[in-house]
């Protein structure tokens, strides 16, 4: 009756004040943690399917909160975002990402993730490649992801950073394919080198067939325009052998290996003799 009722929204009411104060908790302590190294680089192995080669990683934000434990990037990119720190939180986050992997086997590349947010600073090429000059890392080893929402706030200014770092030697990725608005516009309009295959359709190729039909379609579509294809999110091997056979020749997920600190990516690859 109305009790329950009453009890259950006051329960919500809870719930929403614990998640507003924690979110303000983050907000204040976000400086810090980014100035402090507290947010640290993971790295998450990127594999040809068919030789099982190791090619690289995505460097995927973590917050090793003193308090809180480890914070994925969902508890606070968004708020770095709306606070106007991601700039600084990004820079941060190659910074560390660069040192470590320069002296990492000189096949291995890293690709990292560019929020919305940051393709709206003219100077955004500039501050990548002076962290680039600043480490030693090649511009030549590194991929920048941005993901097909981010395209359209300004066409002009997001063609004018993308071609700087194309001209410094740096790669570009369409992140998240399928799941944005425009693609097909997108890929004429912008000079990407790779499509990122989001994982929503990774997932269910074999189970679903409009999935597969899917993926099918954009492997097919990444020959015909000389784009190569990564597919994100591969969980098993019965999914590894469904892309191969679907000719999609990159990939990663789980199935490869979880996210690793810079610790734990060094002592794989010193196993693998890539060090
Ligand atoms: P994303 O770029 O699509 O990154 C892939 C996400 O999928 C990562 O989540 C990764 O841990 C997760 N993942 C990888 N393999 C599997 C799998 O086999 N199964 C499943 N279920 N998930 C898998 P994560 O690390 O939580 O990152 C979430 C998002 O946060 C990323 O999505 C990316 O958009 C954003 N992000 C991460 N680091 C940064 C960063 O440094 N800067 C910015 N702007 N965004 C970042
Ligand atoms: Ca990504
Ligand atoms: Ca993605
Ligand atoms: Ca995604």
């Amino acid at each position: 009756g109305t009790r329950m009722k009453g009890s259950r929204f006051a329960w919500s009411d809870r719930a929403t004040q614990d998640a507003m104060q924690l979110r303000q908790q983050l907000e204040h302590a976000l400086p810090l943690a980014i100035a402090g190294e507290e947010i640290v680089p993971y790295f998450e192995q990127q594999v040809d399917l068919a030789s099982g080669r190791l090619e690289g990683f995505e460097v995927l934000a973590r917050w090793e909160h003193p308090v809180q434990g480890m914070i994925g990037p969902d508890g606070f990119i968004a708020i770095a975002e709306e606070t106007g720190l991601i700039a600084d939180l990004s820079l941060s986050i190659m910074a560390q990402a660069f040192q470590a992997a320069r002296d990492w086997d000189p096949t291995l590349s890293l690709s990292v993730n560019i929020s919305p947010v940051q393709l709206r600073d003219a100077w955004l090429a500039q501050k990548i490649i002076k962290v680039l000059t600043e480490t030693g890392f090649p511009a030549s080893r590194l991929e920048v992801e941005i993901t097909e929402r981010a395209l359209f706030d300004n066409l002009p200014l997001t063609q004018s950073i993308l071609g700087s770092l194309k001209n410094q030697g740096i790669r570009i990725a369409l992140d998240d394919f399928g799941t944005g608005y425009s693609s097909l516009a997108h890929l004429r309009a912008l000079p990407f080198d790779r499509i990122k295959i989001d994982r929503s359709f990774v997932q269910l190729v074999n189970r679903d067939a409009d999935s597969a039909t899917i993926v099918d379609t954009i492997v097919r579509m990444g020959e015909s325009l000389n784009l190569p294809i990564t597919a994100e999110g591969v969980e098993d091997a019965t999914i590894a052998a469904r892309l191969l056979a679907l000719g999609c020749a990159k990939a990663q997920g789980w199935h490869f290996g979880r996210p690793l600190p810079i610790a734990g990516a060094r002592r794989m690859l010193a196993e693998r003799r890539l060090l």
